[in-house]
């Protein structure tokens, strides 16, 4: 769904999608899209730029950081987001975008694609270091035994080795 300019300039618009597995391209991301998405927004100008706010859910599923087991992730995002014409930048020499301002975006020709939008806002909500549980044992850095299930009769890394310090998280 497209939200464009000369739409906007009449009315707010109610845009309400849902893109199945697979629909959406996270370039690569460590994840998967496991449940459809289901977006719900109002998009409106707001001086020149276009403001769009609403809500996101969807489920992801993605690889334990310690045992490479497999991780669900609820999501349920909120959103409040400023796209600016991409051509207001293109006369400055150089935009500093204040650390507040992390949520203006730029937008070219005579809109913006809603997928865009939940694209971006799927990517945002996985930032966090991602365990199947709090108290994963994570593998065995000598045999590589899942220590959640395996209890495996490897030493322990040396307590005095020099390079036990690089080894910590
Ligand atoms: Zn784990
Ligand atoms: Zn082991």
């Amino acid at each position: 769904m497209r939200i464009t300019l000369a739409e906007l300039e009449l009315h707010r618009v109610h845009a309400s999608e849902q893109y199945a597995p697979g629909a959406l391209d996270y370039h690569g991301a460590e994840f998967r899209q496991v449940a459809p998405i289901q977006i719900d927004a109002i998009a409106e100008l707001v001086g020149g730029e276009i403001r769009i706010r609403g809500r996101l859910s969807t489920s992801l599923e993605a690889a334990c950081d310690r045992c490479l087991g497999s991780v669900t992730i609820p999501v349920t995002r909120d959103f409040d987001l400023f796209y600016r014409p991409l051509n207001t930048i293109a006369r400055e020499e150089e935009i500093e975008i204040p650390e507040d301002e992390l949520e203006i975006g730029f937008y070219s020709g005579d809109g913006i694609e809603l997928a865009d939008v939940a694209t971006e806002q799927v990517i945002l909500s996985v930032t966090m270091k991602l365990v199947c549980q709090p108290e994963c044992r994570g593998l065995c850095p000598v045999c590589g035994a899942n220590r959640n299930s395996v209890q495996c009769d490897c030493s322990p890394p040396q307590e005095d080795s020099p390079f036990a310090s690089l080894k910590e998280e």
